[in-house]
């Protein structure tokens, strides 16, 4: 049973001010390890009466399973030490539902130096807990989307930067192949001009979709690079397959059949595509392998678009 005698002894009124906080003032005896006294105002929080808090085993007992064995550990430690400390914690109230509570302890020591008894008070950070957890719902929704194109939902620019870094480090460090393939829309600009951008945008989503469905590697990725460019990053994957994925892409494109009317092929939308493979050695520059494979783009441009055109002989 809390003894609240010290505390009458000293004023009324600190007793009133104290008891009149919100942070709830308690003192722990050293010797004995029991509570000297806790502010009323505990019962409202938690639920569990005043009398019931007797000894540190009770504010152990009462704290949230995961927390207990490192704050209690903590807690136990820094009193030993001497050191004045806080811990957040989530204590358990008497209807099986917790509250995050910051426990901020303060070691009082008598004329010779030794430890007589803690004190501290305990705040409610609920409300601040629920915030930082929801800050931290909306950094992680936040990164996510930095990472995502907004119009195609597909991995953007800066997702594909990243990844390719990535693979491009894999790919040298186990001497494997890493392949690339570099999308670019036929006569996108006439497309606009003739439907509108409003189509012109629904057609980029179709097309993130159809490359998104020719993948099966589970570290294969489809990105958009600019406007109207999309890249597919293979790793683990040789100049063979790689040719083989840009057949099937290709061929998914024009299977999605979406009218042309000013393309010569067919009047159906079609891609070009540049295609390399590369085992990166540590003389080797990331940057030089795209633009090597930028070209093959432009060479199946030259070469009279609906083409894929290769780094690699393919046999
Ligand atoms: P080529 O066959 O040589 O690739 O010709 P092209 O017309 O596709 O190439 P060009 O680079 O001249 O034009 C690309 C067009 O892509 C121009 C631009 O308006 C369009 N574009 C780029 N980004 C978007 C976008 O987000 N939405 C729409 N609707 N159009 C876009
Ligand atoms: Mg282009
Ligand atoms: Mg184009």
């Amino acid at each position: 049973m809390p003894n609240s005698s010290e505390f009458s002894k000293d004023s009324a009124v600190y007793r009133t001010l104290l008891e009149s906080t919100k942070a709830i003032p308690w003192k722990i005896d050293w010797a004995s390890m029991k509570f000297a006294y806790i502010g009323p105002q505990i019962e409202t929080l938690l639920g569990w009466s005043q009398d019931s808090w007797v000894s540190v085993e009770d504010w152990a007992k009462r704290m949230h399973v995961d927390d207990r064995e490192h704050v209690v550990n903590f807690c136990v430690a820094q009193s030993q030490a001497g050191a004045d400390h806080e811990a957040d914690y989530r204590a358990l109230t008497k209807d099986n539902g917790y509250v995050w509570i910051r426990d901020v302890v303060h070691v009082v020591r008598n004329d010779k130096g030794e430890v007589e008894s803690l004190i501290g008070f305990m705040f409610d950070i609920s409300e601040r807990k629920k915030t930082e957890e929801k800050l931290l719902t909306m950094q992680r929704e936040l990164e996510t989307l930095s990472f995502k194109d907004g119009l195609t939902s597909i991995a953007n620019r800066r997702q594909f930067d990243v990844s390719f870094e990535l693979e491009w480090k894999n790919a040298r460090n186990n001497r494997q192949p890493l392949s690339m393939l570099m999308f670019d829309i036929d006569f996108f600009k006439q497309y606009n001009d003739l439907y509108g951008h409003i189509r012109g945008d629904k057609c980029l989503v179709d097309i993130a979709q159809t490359l998104s469905l020719a993948l099966d590697g589970l570290r294969d990725m489809v990105a958009r690079f600019g406007g109207e460019e999309f890249v597919v990053l293979l790793p683990q994957t040789d100049a063979a397959v790689a040719w083989k994925v840009a057949e099937r892409c290709q061929r998914l494109v024009q299977r999605r059949a979406i009218d042309h009317a000013q393309s010569p092929h067919g009047q159906m939308l079609t891609v070009s595509i540049g295609v390399g493979t590369v085992i990166p050695d540590e003389h080797m520059k990331p940057a030089s392998f795209i633009e090597a494979v930028d070209l093959r783009l432009y060479a199946a441009k030259k070469n009279g678009r609906n083409r894929i055109e290769t780094l690699q002989a393919v046999a």
